[in-house]
């Protein structure tokens, strides 16, 4: 396995950050995660945008122009010989003092991992999730804005630990005002008579791609989309609830804090959703 550290190409074992880097010091950068489908790097220009707004939002200069950027992300998917995989591209403040002080850090550091990946099983897709909702609350826009996707996620982690122990493989947060936000990783829609919902990003949300990928899907097969707040309440009696994001892809939910979702198995807009997703994934990317 080759990871691109720096414009240098070294394996696994010598894929090494210091000690002094911001980014374990602080968190004091940002990522994204993209999938490769077929030798495609999906939604590649998405993800590159989503990287250089985090980075011009925090005050980060990514040493790489966005081509190069590009090409780098292509040449580690080529010397890894992948066609089907998860791209972890992290930008961090890079090695400094042990100061908060970005000043102290002469350049930001670029590293590309590139793996395979199988987050939920298959038959998980037809069965769908158990979910529960988290008491962990979601970041609030003028403290952090969920939209810099930086290498902070103690937000995230916390719900996932939430949802560690209740044994679930995905939670639900709400944000300060008890609205729902979105999970630790994923974004989160309902269905109710036909209508699909999901939270505004001002709620509190990530700016998800498969989001977006699937408000697209929704225009394009005609069904109607909201996007507009709503409570657990509107969770728990939906006729259907999914998660979306660049790992899980479109999963469906079948139980939320022990009410059943719809008949306890993927809906059939889900699922509907989830098969028009698939046919988009490796027609729709970078070579
Ligand atoms: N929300 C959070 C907090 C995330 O970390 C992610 C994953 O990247 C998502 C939502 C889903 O976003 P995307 O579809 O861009 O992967």
């Amino acid at each position: 396995q080759w990871i691109y550290l720096n414009g240098d190409y070294v394996t696994k074992e010598n894929a090494k950050v210091s000690v002094y880097d911001h980014g374990f010091l602080y968190g004091d950068g940002i990522f994204e995660g993209i999938r490769i489908y077929n030798g495609n790097i999906f939604k590649c220009k998405e993800h590159l945008d989503r990287l250089y707004d985090s980075a011009r939002s925090i005050m980060l200069d990514i040493p790489l122009s966005y081509e190069d950027m590009q090409a780098a992300l292509v040449e580690t998917i080529r010397r890894n010989g992948l066609r089907d995989g998860y791209i972890r591209l992290i930008v961090s403040r890079g090695p400094g003092n042990l100061g908060l002080d970005p000043k102290r850090c002469p350049s930001a550091w670029v590293v590309i991992i590139v793996e395979q990946l199988a987050i939920y099983p298959e038959e998980a897709y037809r069965s769908g999730l158990v979910s529960v909702s988290v008491s962990q609350r979601r970041n609030i826009p003028d403290a952090l804005n969920p939209k810099i996707k930086s290498l902070n996620y103690l937000n995230n982690i916390l719900v996932k630990i939430q949802a560690n122990l209740a044994g679930v493989g995905e939670a639900i947060m709400l944000n300060a005002q008890g609205y729902v936000a979105e999970g630790s990783s994923d974004n989160i829609f309902i269905i109710k008579q036909g209508v699909v919902y999901t939270p505004p990003c001002y709620i509190g949300a990530l700016e998800g791609i498969t989001r977006a990928a699937i408000m697209e899907l929704c225009a394009r097969l005609g069904y109607k989309l909201k996007e507009e707040p709503f409570t657990l309440h509107d969770v728990y009696v939906a006729d259907e609830v999914f998660f979306t994001g660049t790992a899980a892809e479109v999963i469906a939910v079948r139980e939320v804090d022990g009410r059943m979702i719809g008949k306890g198995e993927a809906g059939p807009i889900t699922t509907h959703l989830l098969e028009e997703f698939r046919k988009i994934v490796d027609v729709d990317g970078v070579k």
